[in-house]
């Protein structure tokens, strides 16, 4: 038996409290947020989000890749957002490989060479941050009148910092 079924019983109490009101497809806070897939960071209660507010993109790492600023065209120019938050966090996964040690253990296991593959690792979190922050400030696709933000949230407090 999967986990699969496990989520299907628990929807059913979800949807006894979620009700049938009918919300805007534009989020209400007009931000989008691009964070990591880390299991340990609920994003919308620890921002303080409801259903409705935010796009939230996830990805490991949470890094901005093609297809985040894919999403983020989409979010800005169809669906109205204005803001957007770099949200990286401590004891991140990105953290703990280089792309010379992944690719080696992806020869070994799958045999698969992706020794010209860029898995986005990072050493320092809050570099990783601006490293971000500036690839999407550097995108012809995101114009100069989109707020960009980034913070970094860690794991054993809940505290979400502000990187500058
Ligand atoms: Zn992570």
């Amino acid at each position: 038996m999967s986990y699969f079924e496990n989520f299907l019983k628990a929807n059913q109490a979800y949807v006894d409290l979620h009700g049938t009101d009918h919300l805007p497809i534009k989020p209400k806070t007009h931000v989008a947020i691009i964070t990591c897939m880390d299991a340990r960071l609920h994003v919308a209660p620890a921002l303080g989000l409801a259903l409705g507010d935010a796009h939230i993109l996830r990805n490991a790492g949470g890094r901005v890749t093609d297809d985040v600023i894919r999403s983020l065209v989409i979010s800005e120019q169809q669906l109205g957002t204005s803001e957007i938050v770099v949200l990286h966090h401590t004891d991140c996964g990105a953290q703990t490989f280089t792309n010379e040690e992944f690719a080696q253990q992806l020869q070994q296991d799958l045999k698969v060479d992706v020794s010209d593959y860029d898995f986005l690792p990072f050493t320092d979190i809050e570099d990783s941050v601006r490293e971000d922050m500036a690839l999407l400030r550097n995108s012809p696709l995101i114009p100069e009148s989109i707020t960009i933000s980034g913070a970094v949230y860690d794991v054993d407090t809940g505290r979400v910092t502000e990187v500058k």
